[in-house]
Parts: structure tokens; C-alpha cells; sequence
């Protein structure tokens, strides 16, 4: 195979100027970039769904592992990069222009088991970070999720309880999943360099408690962090059968959400669970 010509050049070449609006910061370090390619282990011949690729830095680099990689991006003005790498890698790369909101990613990945990896904006992140932990099906089809954050929220997400880091994501995330903090990546490694520091989470899905609907453990976070400093008689006010659920289970109604363990938000879910009427 030819050498790539560096990324830097591949972006002057496609006036691929970083947009503020589509949240674009850039990596060039191919170290970095094999480092975190590096993070779910071995990619060789497994399916990847790489969301946001941007100029490809760390598409390459997923690809110099051996994985067969599929990337949704959204920025037109990458397709012309991209397409170099489809070319170069030809079979291991697909790249599909959308909105990765927008799109059936199990329907993408023919239904095979894949492994997500994704430096995206703060928004698109969370929203699909939270869309991703809350299904109903589980094990998921996605074998597991590789994912940069600002090292705020990456620290919110693999948070314990007490803390002040820990909320609805720490819940989501590892109620059914295990979340490690994998990689700390300094801010001057991005082109433009953002305001903040990023860092990767990882996570692996878990066995799933029995008797519980996620949506149902979805909807209890929400309300009990919704108000996160109100006692939970208040904040799960607006959850029917909530609080008695409470009472029922010895748990204190005056706590905060924040003392509640992952456990005794699986519990009450299950016990909201069971007091729905079965369809
Ligand atoms: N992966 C590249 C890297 O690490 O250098 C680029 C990362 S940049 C932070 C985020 C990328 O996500 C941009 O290329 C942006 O256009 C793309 N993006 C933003 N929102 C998106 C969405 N909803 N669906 C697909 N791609 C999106």
C-alpha cells in the first residue's frame, strides 16, 4: 500500500478548516491516535462504527489495526478525505454521509456485533451515550463503546455514589455495564485546542438485573437528578408509585438522589417494574 500523505496535509489540501459549529477538533498524533485505536483491544478483522471521522486521523488509525470500519460523518466537506481512505483501505472502510442521530446504526452494521469508537461534539456525545446505555434489548448489538468526552463528563460517567460527579450518566452507565476512565488526552492535542481537557471512556456491557425496565430506570434518574439537591419524596414526585416504591424498599424518601447506590436505583426500577400493568 502507498504511505498516506500526513493528515495535516490531507487537510490543507481539502481546506478542511475546523468548524466551531459541528463541535471539530482535530487529532494528528498518529501515536495518540494508535493509543486509543488500541483502547477495545483487538480490532483485527471486528466491525468498528466510527462516528464522526472528520479528516480520518483516527479512522487510519483503526484501520492500521485491522478493523473494518464503517464511519458516519455529517461534514460534506470530509467525504473527498474520506474517500482517499476508502481507496487506500479499499473493503475496510465505508463511509456513510448523515447525521449519526439520525441513523439505525444496528441496521448499518448488517445486524453483526461491532464496537463503537467516537470523538464527537459535547451534545452529540451525551445524546447518543445515553441512547446507547438505555435500551430495552440486551446484551446490545454494539460490543462496546470507545468514547472521548470532556474529562468532566467522562469523570461523571464512570462516577460512585456520593460524589459530586455522580448522576444520571454514572447510573447509565453502569447499571448493566462496566465504565472505565481509559485515556486522559491533553487539550493541546486537538487542532484547534478546546477550552477543556478530554479523556475516554470505555465500556463493556454486563449482565442486565432481572425484573427491571430500562426505560423505567431511565425515567427514575432523570426525575431523582432532574432536582438532584431535593430530597427524593420531592424529585420523584412526578414518577408514579415512586415514593411508596421507596418506603417499601427501606429506602430513606429525605435522601438526595447522589447517595443512592447503582444498586438502589436498580431496585427501584424493578419494584416500579412490577407495578406496571404487563402489556
Ligand atoms: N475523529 C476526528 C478526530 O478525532 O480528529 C474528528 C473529531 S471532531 C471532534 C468531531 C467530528 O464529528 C467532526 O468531523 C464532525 O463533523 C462530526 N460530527 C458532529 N456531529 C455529528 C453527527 N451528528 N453525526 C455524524 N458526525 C458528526
Amino acid at each position: 500500500m502507498e504511505p498516506l500523505p500526513p493528515l495535516r496535509e490531507v487537510i490543507a489540501r481539502h481546506g478542511l478548516s475546523a468548524s466551531k459549529a459541528l463541535g471539530q477538533n482535530f487529532l494528528f498524533d498518529e501515536q495518540l491516535l494508535d493509543r486509543i485505536a488500541a483502547i477495545p483491544g483487538d480490532l483485527s478483522g471486528r466491525q468498528v462504527l466510527e462516528i464522526g471521522p472528520g479528516p480520518g486521523g483516527l479512522t487510519r488509525a483503526l484501520l492500521r489495526a485491522g478493523a473494518l470500519v464503517t464511519a458516519i460523518e455529517m461534514d460534506r466537506r470530509c467525504l473527498p478525505a474520506l474517500a482517499e481512505l476508502e481507496h487506500a483501505f479499499s473493503g475496510h472502510l465505508t463511509v456513510v454521509e448523515g447525521d449519526a442521530l439520525k441513523l439505525d446504526h444496528d441496521a448499518l452494521m448488517a445486524g453483526e456485533p461491532y464496537a463503537v469508537v467516537a470523538n464527537l461534539p459535547y451534545n452529540v456525545g451525551t445524546e447518543l451515550f445515553t441512547r446507547w446505555l438505555s435500551g430495552e434489548d440486551w446484551p446490545p448489538r454494539w460490543t462496546s463503546l470507545t468514547l472521548m468526552f470532556q474529562e468532566e463528563v467522562a469523570r461523571r460517567i464512570v462516577a460512585a455514589p456520593g460524589t459530586s460527579a455522580y448522576g444520571r450518566l454514572s447510573v447509565l452507565a453502569q447499571w448493566r455495564s462496566t465504565a472505565r476512565l481509559a485515556m486522559k488526552v491533553h487539550r493541546s492535542a486537538f487542532t484547534p485546542p478546546p477550552k477543556v481537557m478530554s479523556a475516554i471512556v470505555h465500556i463493556e456491557p454486563a449482565a442486565m438485573p432481572e425484573g427491571v425496565s430500562a426505560r423505567l430506570l431511565s425515567r427514575a434518574t432523570e426525575h431523582a437528578f432532574g432536582q438532584r439537591r431535593k430530597m427524593l419524596r420531592q424529585s420523584l414526585k412526578g414518577l408514579p408509585g415512586a415514593v411508596d416504591a421507596l418506603e417499601a424498599l427501606g429506602i430513606d424518601p429525605q435522601r438526595r438522589a447522589e447517595t443512592l447506590s447503582v444498586e438502589e436505583f436498580v431496585s427501584l426500577a424493578r419494584s416500579l417494574s412490577e407495578s406496571q400493568p404487563k402489556a
